[in-house]
Protein backbone atom coordinates (compact mmCIF):
# COMPACT_ATOMS: atom_id res chain seq x y z
CA UNK A 1 0.00 0.00 0.00
CA UNK A 2 0.55 3.39 -0.56
CA UNK A 3 0.93 6.50 1.78
CA UNK A 4 -1.75 8.98 0.85
CA UNK A 5 0.18 12.57 -0.03
CA UNK A 6 -2.78 15.09 -0.27
CA UNK A 7 -6.51 14.39 1.00
CA UNK A 8 -8.72 16.61 -0.67
CA UNK A 9 -12.31 14.37 -0.20
CA UNK A 10 -13.71 12.21 2.27
CA UNK A 11 -16.23 10.04 0.20
CA UNK A 12 -19.17 8.12 1.57
CA UNK A 13 -19.92 4.70 0.97
CA UNK A 14 -22.80 2.30 2.05
CA UNK A 15 -21.98 -1.49 2.89
CA UNK A 16 -24.98 -2.56 0.67
CA UNK A 17 -26.49 -4.50 3.84
CA UNK A 18 -29.83 -4.85 4.82
CA UNK A 19 -31.18 -2.78 8.34
CA UNK A 20 -30.94 -5.82 10.03
CA UNK A 21 -27.00 -6.98 9.69
CA UNK A 22 -24.84 -4.53 12.12
CA UNK A 23 -21.82 -5.10 9.85
CA UNK A 24 -18.81 -3.58 11.15
CA UNK A 25 -14.76 -3.19 10.17
CA UNK A 26 -14.09 -6.65 11.10
CA UNK A 27 -15.91 -8.05 8.73
CA UNK A 28 -15.81 -5.63 5.82
CA UNK A 29 -12.00 -6.47 6.29
CA UNK A 30 -12.92 -10.47 5.96
CA UNK A 31 -14.79 -9.45 2.66
CA UNK A 32 -12.04 -7.11 0.99
CA UNK A 33 -8.86 -9.55 2.06
CA UNK A 34 -10.10 -12.99 1.87
CA UNK A 35 -12.99 -12.40 -0.61
CA UNK A 36 -11.58 -9.62 -3.09
CA UNK A 37 -8.25 -10.57 -2.70
CA UNK A 38 -6.73 -7.70 -1.18
CA UNK A 39 -3.75 -6.34 1.08
CA UNK A 40 -6.57 -4.70 3.71
CA UNK A 41 -10.49 -3.34 3.86
CA UNK A 42 -10.63 -0.40 1.32
CA UNK A 43 -12.09 1.81 3.63
CA UNK A 44 -10.52 4.10 6.21
CA UNK A 45 -13.65 3.97 8.80
CA UNK A 46 -16.93 2.27 9.24
CA UNK A 47 -20.05 3.05 11.13
CA UNK A 48 -22.02 0.76 12.34
CA UNK A 49 -26.14 1.26 12.43
CA UNK A 50 -25.78 2.04 16.41
CA UNK A 51 -23.08 4.37 15.09
CA UNK A 52 -20.00 3.63 16.76
CA UNK A 53 -17.44 4.62 14.14
CA UNK A 54 -14.38 1.89 13.50
CA UNK A 55 -11.11 2.29 12.26
CA UNK A 56 -10.48 0.27 8.88
CA UNK A 57 -6.84 1.07 6.31
CA UNK A 58 -4.78 3.43 8.30
CA UNK A 59 -5.75 6.91 7.61
CA UNK A 60 -2.94 8.12 6.06
CA UNK A 61 -2.52 5.11 3.38
CA UNK A 62 -4.26 5.52 -0.04
CA UNK A 63 -7.82 3.26 0.29
CA UNK A 64 -9.36 0.93 -1.97
CA UNK A 65 -13.45 2.15 -2.39
CA UNK A 66 -13.76 4.60 -5.40
CA UNK A 67 -11.29 3.85 -7.84
CA UNK A 68 -7.12 5.34 -7.99
CA UNK A 69 -7.87 8.81 -9.46
CA UNK A 70 -10.42 8.98 -6.34
CA UNK A 71 -8.52 7.25 -3.75
CA UNK A 72 -5.18 8.90 -3.81
CA UNK A 73 -6.63 11.99 -2.74
CA UNK A 74 -9.65 10.89 -0.46
CA UNK A 75 -10.52 8.74 2.67
CA UNK A 76 -13.37 6.65 2.40
CA UNK A 77 -15.81 6.36 4.40
CA UNK A 78 -18.95 3.14 4.76
CA UNK A 79 -22.08 3.21 6.68
CA UNK A 80 -23.77 -0.28 7.87
CA UNK A 81 -27.00 -0.62 5.54
CA UNK A 82 -27.93 0.51 2.53
CA UNK A 83 -30.03 -2.04 0.56
CA UNK A 84 -33.72 -3.31 1.49
CA UNK A 85 -34.54 -5.39 4.11
CA UNK A 86 -36.88 -7.40 1.72
CA UNK A 87 -35.57 -8.97 -1.47
CA UNK A 88 -37.17 -8.91 -5.06
CA UNK A 89 -37.17 -11.71 -7.75
CA UNK A 90 -34.84 -10.02 -10.90
CA UNK A 91 -34.61 -12.87 -13.70
CA UNK A 92 -34.81 -15.77 -11.53
CA UNK A 93 -32.96 -14.70 -8.89
CA UNK A 94 -33.30 -12.27 -5.22
CA UNK A 95 -31.77 -8.80 -5.41
CA UNK A 96 -32.17 -6.40 -2.50
CA UNK A 97 -32.61 -2.72 -3.91
CA UNK A 98 -30.63 0.29 -2.77
CA UNK A 99 -32.35 2.76 -0.04
CA UNK A 100 -31.69 5.48 2.56
CA UNK A 101 -32.39 3.47 5.69
CA UNK A 102 -28.92 4.68 7.93
CA UNK A 103 -30.30 5.03 11.53
CA UNK A 104 -30.08 8.63 12.96
CA UNK A 105 -26.88 7.32 15.28
CA UNK A 106 -24.77 6.58 11.97
CA UNK A 107 -25.64 10.23 10.67
CA UNK A 108 -24.36 12.02 13.93
CA UNK A 109 -21.75 9.73 13.98
CA UNK A 110 -20.55 10.44 10.15
CA UNK A 111 -21.23 14.84 10.99
CA UNK A 112 -18.72 13.91 13.75
CA UNK A 113 -16.13 11.79 11.94
CA UNK A 114 -16.96 14.92 9.12
CA UNK A 115 -15.86 17.65 11.80
CA UNK A 116 -12.80 16.05 13.22
CA UNK A 117 -11.54 15.19 9.67
CA UNK A 118 -12.51 18.83 8.43
CA UNK A 119 -9.68 19.78 11.50
CA UNK A 120 -7.19 17.38 10.06
CA UNK A 121 -6.72 18.02 6.87
CA UNK A 122 -8.18 21.34 6.03
CA UNK A 123 -11.37 22.01 4.43
CA UNK A 124 -12.32 18.61 2.67
CA UNK A 125 -15.05 17.78 -0.36
CA UNK A 126 -17.77 15.63 0.95
CA UNK A 127 -19.44 13.61 -1.65
CA UNK A 128 -21.08 10.45 -2.15
CA UNK A 129 -19.34 7.55 -3.50
CA UNK A 130 -22.17 7.94 -6.67
CA UNK A 131 -21.27 12.04 -7.29
CA UNK A 132 -17.23 10.44 -8.29
CA UNK A 133 -18.89 9.12 -11.64
CA UNK A 134 -20.55 12.33 -12.68
CA UNK A 135 -17.23 14.23 -11.85
CA UNK A 136 -15.32 11.53 -13.58
CA UNK A 137 -18.03 12.81 -16.55
CA UNK A 138 -18.75 8.78 -16.67
CA UNK A 139 -22.35 7.32 -16.18
CA UNK A 140 -23.31 6.92 -12.77
CA UNK A 141 -22.30 2.88 -12.28
CA UNK A 142 -23.36 2.47 -8.42
CA UNK A 143 -26.28 3.49 -6.20
CA UNK A 144 -23.88 3.84 -3.36
CA UNK A 145 -24.02 5.39 -0.93
CA UNK A 146 -27.90 5.03 -1.27
CA UNK A 147 -28.48 8.83 -0.09
CA UNK A 148 -28.10 12.30 -1.41
CA UNK A 149 -25.19 13.50 0.29
CA UNK A 150 -24.82 16.98 -0.71
CA UNK A 151 -28.99 17.18 0.23
CA UNK A 152 -27.82 15.83 3.70
CA UNK A 153 -24.89 18.26 4.05
CA UNK A 154 -27.20 21.19 3.09
CA UNK A 155 -29.97 19.76 6.11
CA UNK A 156 -27.44 19.63 9.09
CA UNK A 157 -26.31 21.98 11.20
CA UNK A 158 -22.50 21.09 12.05
CA UNK A 159 -21.66 24.02 14.04
CA UNK A 160 -22.40 21.97 17.79
CA UNK A 161 -20.63 18.57 16.53
CA UNK A 162 -17.99 17.40 18.91
CA UNK A 163 -15.23 14.94 18.39
CA UNK A 164 -15.88 11.14 18.12
CA UNK A 165 -14.65 8.23 20.11
CA UNK A 166 -13.27 5.20 18.48
CA UNK A 167 -13.90 1.68 19.15
CA UNK A 168 -11.91 -1.26 18.22
CA UNK A 169 -13.65 -2.92 15.98
CA UNK A 170 -15.79 -6.54 16.99
CA UNK A 171 -16.21 -9.42 14.76
CA UNK A 172 -19.73 -9.88 14.26
CA UNK A 173 -19.45 -13.13 12.49
CA UNK A 174 -22.00 -12.31 10.11
CA UNK A 175 -22.28 -12.94 6.17
CA UNK A 176 -23.59 -11.00 3.15
CA UNK A 177 -23.31 -12.04 -0.03
CA UNK A 178 -25.38 -9.11 -1.85
CA UNK A 179 -23.11 -9.00 -4.62
CA UNK A 180 -22.72 -9.98 -8.16
CA UNK A 181 -19.42 -10.67 -9.78
CA UNK A 182 -18.62 -9.57 -13.20
CA UNK A 183 -15.66 -11.40 -15.10
CA UNK A 184 -14.66 -9.90 -18.24
CA UNK A 185 -11.99 -11.45 -20.14
CA UNK A 186 -9.38 -9.99 -22.19
CA UNK A 187 -7.44 -10.76 -25.24
CA UNK A 188 -4.32 -10.85 -23.75
CA UNK A 189 -5.30 -13.37 -21.32
CA UNK A 190 -5.26 -10.87 -18.39
CA UNK A 191 -9.55 -10.41 -16.40
CA UNK A 192 -10.86 -8.24 -14.58
CA UNK A 193 -12.90 -8.79 -12.09
CA UNK A 194 -16.04 -6.17 -10.78
CA UNK A 195 -18.07 -7.00 -7.63
CA UNK A 196 -21.30 -4.83 -7.89
CA UNK A 197 -24.71 -4.40 -6.38
CA UNK A 198 -27.13 -7.21 -8.06
CA UNK A 199 -29.40 -4.09 -9.15
CA UNK A 200 -26.16 -2.86 -10.77
CA UNK A 201 -25.51 -5.01 -12.94
CA UNK A 202 -26.76 -3.89 -16.90
CA UNK A 203 -25.58 -0.71 -15.51
CA UNK A 204 -21.77 -1.85 -15.39
CA UNK A 205 -21.88 -3.95 -18.77
CA UNK A 206 -24.02 -1.26 -20.80
CA UNK A 207 -20.75 1.31 -18.93
CA UNK A 208 -18.32 -1.29 -20.13
CA UNK A 209 -19.43 -1.74 -23.75
CA UNK A 210 -19.06 1.81 -24.07
CA UNK A 211 -16.49 3.09 -22.11
CA UNK A 212 -14.40 0.60 -21.23
CA UNK A 213 -13.55 -1.20 -17.83
CA UNK A 214 -11.48 0.24 -14.85
CA UNK A 215 -9.52 -1.93 -12.62
CA UNK A 216 -8.64 -0.79 -9.50
CA UNK A 217 -6.81 -3.01 -6.80
CA UNK A 218 -5.35 -0.13 -4.88
CA UNK A 219 -2.64 0.99 -5.57
CA UNK A 220 -3.26 0.52 -9.63
CA UNK A 221 -5.68 1.83 -12.24
CA UNK A 222 -6.17 0.67 -15.33
CA UNK A 223 -8.97 1.17 -17.91
CA UNK A 224 -9.67 -1.44 -20.33
CA UNK A 225 -11.10 -0.30 -23.55
CA UNK A 226 -14.02 -1.95 -24.98
CA UNK A 227 -12.39 -3.87 -28.01
CA UNK A 228 -10.24 -6.22 -25.41
CA UNK A 229 -13.14 -7.33 -24.00
CA UNK A 230 -13.66 -11.04 -25.33
CA UNK A 231 -16.22 -12.36 -23.06
CA UNK A 232 -18.19 -12.01 -20.10
CA UNK A 233 -19.39 -13.76 -17.02
CA UNK A 234 -22.25 -12.78 -14.64
CA UNK A 235 -22.40 -14.21 -11.31
CA UNK A 236 -25.35 -13.19 -9.33
CA UNK A 237 -25.72 -14.49 -5.88
CA UNK A 238 -28.37 -16.87 -4.47
CA UNK A 239 -30.42 -15.23 -1.83
CA UNK A 240 -28.44 -13.55 0.91
CA UNK A 241 -28.21 -14.53 4.42
CA UNK A 242 -29.66 -12.03 6.38
CA UNK A 243 -28.06 -11.00 10.08
CA UNK A 244 -30.22 -10.95 13.29
ZN1 LIG B 1 -19.20 2.82 -2.56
Amino acid sequence: MARRKTTTHLIIHCAATPPSMDVGAAKIRDWHVNGNGWSDIGYQWVIRRDGTVEKGRAIDQVGAHAGYNWNYRSVGVCMAGGVTQATRRVNGRLVRDPEDNFTQAQFDALAKLIVEMDEKYGDLEVIGHRDTYALDGLPQLKACPSFDVAAWLASRDFSEEASITEEAPADDGKMAVNTAEIVFEMGSGSSVTMTVHPTEVNATLSAAMSGGVRKDNGDDYVLYPPHRIQRVTVDMPAVTSQGE
